[in-house]
């Protein structure tokens, strides 16, 4: 038996086997062969394989996504078929005698530097996907197995760290808990694991040799435990039973109102980042959804997601809540949440870079493809829209025209579009400080405490190495969520905190005594923070 510590990012208790996650590397090294045609075999070979591995995944894909989320897997197996394509890997294998990983690696960098440099846009997009392809076809050759898939048992997750891409893709049914070295409390893969309310760790000591291992993870007290001995597993039954009890007494409260003891009440409600997650919405009774992160339908899917998959999306969600409020954040793509198919450049500091509204509003073809989704869905329930990353009133100004427009287009096509509500997230502090102004061309604010967190600190939230500066209590951050609840209501809009720190349940009264009138949690903190807000005075 062996114990390793880290940081907690979501408790819990899980106790399972090991599964060691690792990126895929597809080095490729040139090699001389003798025999041209065998080589040939073994490409054909593993072609046929990745064929059929995609008819697979658009066979699954199409039960859990629907047909045009998974319609990519489709297009996929089609370039494997391709003449041009095919001509190319063979004849680099036959004219330079050499190994079929390097003749596909070398034709899948030359198509995608083709598409890459065409104008049109649809073009432009498959030089990520022919890149995919030809790793996939790699990966086979070399004999990897397909690290995204993590097997039927559900198992507990070891990795360096890993992307919000990755475990987005990951089956939530099979995963007991996360285990990271890499990655911080803050980073979305840590977030994504509280909307899961699953127990994660970061900045732990794991080992591939862990692979296969009896474990346990602690997210109480930020242990991992590899092959425990018969003695701690009963401890740690019985703590898992107990905890279970905990949760299980924390479902009294559902059907009770968020209502301090002296009668005001507030709103609580639940962040998610794709329709799978509403199950946990509505088992813990969230009285609607205070943030859907709209950007993980984007990492979630291998090309942008059409206007007709987003709308299915955010139908389902909004006829799923009925007449609850559903806000809907538009795409916050960018610094940790990259995705191929945008063709992002690298920069020196991506959080303070290219991401979420700049992108939108640079990109407007993006942009008015996901407001139209929007805008279409808004007549099967309550809808209310964001907009991430604000720094100053003009782009206020210029995102309402956009979405005007937009609206006026769906309407004079004869689509029905309801009423929405349209409103901002305070993420900055430029625009912590001009939410006076904001204030007045807008219906509501959303703070976003993880940004606003590490903007107002100057700590980045991905750098596990600045955990020990980052105080979320920091009065700086404190006095701007004050100054922005008072802004709001001099021009009667709401407040509402989507970040992490909504869940801090040390911090609910003060909160409620700054004013602030919806707060919106991870599903799994829902019921922990109503009881937080009927023990306030
Ligand atoms: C935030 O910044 O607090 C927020 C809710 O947005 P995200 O965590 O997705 O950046
Ligand atoms: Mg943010």
């Amino acid at each position: 038996m062996a114990e390793f510590t880290g940081k907690s990012v979501c408790k819990g208790v899980a106790i399972g086997r090991i599964k060691f996650y690792s990126q895929q590397e597809n080095t490729v090294v040139r090699e001389k062969v003798d025999d041209a045609s065998a080589e040939q075999t073994r490409y054909e070979q593993a072609r046929d394989k990745a064929i059929e591995e995609l008819n697979a995944l658009y066979e699954k894909a199409v039960t859990t996504v629907g047909e045009d989320n998974a319609e990519i897997f489709n297009v996929h197996a089609m370039m494997l078929e391709d003449e041009d394509y095919n001509d190319s890997v063979s004849s680099i294998i036959a004219g330079q005698q050499v190994n079929a990983e390097y003749a596909v690696a070398t034709t899948g960098d030359n198509f995608a530097e083709m598409f890459a440099s065409m104008e049109d846009e649809y073009f432009k997009a498959r030089s990520a996907d022919v890149k995919d392809i030809s790793e996939r076809v790699i990966r086979i050759l070399t004999g990897k197995e397909n690290s995204n898939d993590i097997g039927e048992e559900p198992v507990i997750i070891i990795a360096e760290d890993l992307a919000p891409s990755e475990t987005v893709q990951m089956d939530k049914s099979k995963l007991l808990a996360f285990v990271t070295r890499l990655g911080s409390s803050n980073s979305h893969t840590a977030i994504l694991a509280r909307t899961m309310n699953i127990p994660a760790m970061v900045g732990t000591p794991i080992d591939k040799a862990f692979d296969g291992k009896m474990g346990i993870v602690d997210g109480y007290e930020g242990k991992l435990i590899v092959d425990p001995s018969a003695d701690v597993l009963e401890i740690y039954f019985a703590k898992k039973k107990a905890d279970d009890e905990k949760k299980a007494l924390l479902q009294e409260l559902k059907g009770q109102e968020n209502v301090t003891k002296s009668g005001k009440k507030i709103n609580l409600y639940a962040n998610i980042g794709n329709p799978g997650d509403l199950g946990a919405v509505l088992a813990n009774d969230a009285g609607g959804i205070g943030l859907f992160r709209s950007e993980f339908l984007y990492l979630g899917s291998e090309d942008f997601p059409t206007e007709e998959a987003q709308f299915q999306a955010y139908k389902k969600v909004l006829e799923t809540m009925g007449s609850k409020k559903v806000i809907i954040r538009t795409l916050d793509i960018g610094a940790d949440k990259q995705v191929d198919y945008f063709g992002l450049e690298k920069e020196e500091n991506p959080a303070l870079g290219y991401r979420a509204i700049r992108i939108c509003l640079t990109r407007p073809e993006i942009f008015r493809t996901q407001l139209r989704a929007l805008y279409r869905a808004s007549a099967y329930g309550n809808l209310a829209i964001m907009y991430p990353m604000i720094i100053s009133v003009s782009e206020v100004l210029q995102i309402k025209e956009i979405s005007k427009s937009v609206r006026e287009e769906l309407i004079s096509e004869g689509i029905k579009v309801g009423e929405v509500e349209e409103g901002i997230m305070i993420e900055t502090p430029a625009a912590a400080v001009m939410s006076d102004e904001l204030a007045k061309h807008v219906d509501f604010f959303s703070i976003g405490t993880n940004d606003l967190t590490q903007y107002t600190l100057a700590i980045d939230r991905q750098n596990e190495k600045l955990d020990v500066f980052y105080n979320a209590h920091h009065p700086a951050l404190l006095r701007l969520i004050k100054m922005v609840a008072d802004n709001g209501h001099k021009e009667g809009i709401w407040t509402g905190i989507c970040g992490e720190l909504g869940a801090d349940t040390t911090l609910t009264e003060e909160f409620i005594k700054m004013g602030i009138d919806e707060l919106s949690v991870s599903p799994g903190a829902v019921l922990s923070v109503r009881k937080a807000i009927r023990e306030c005075e």
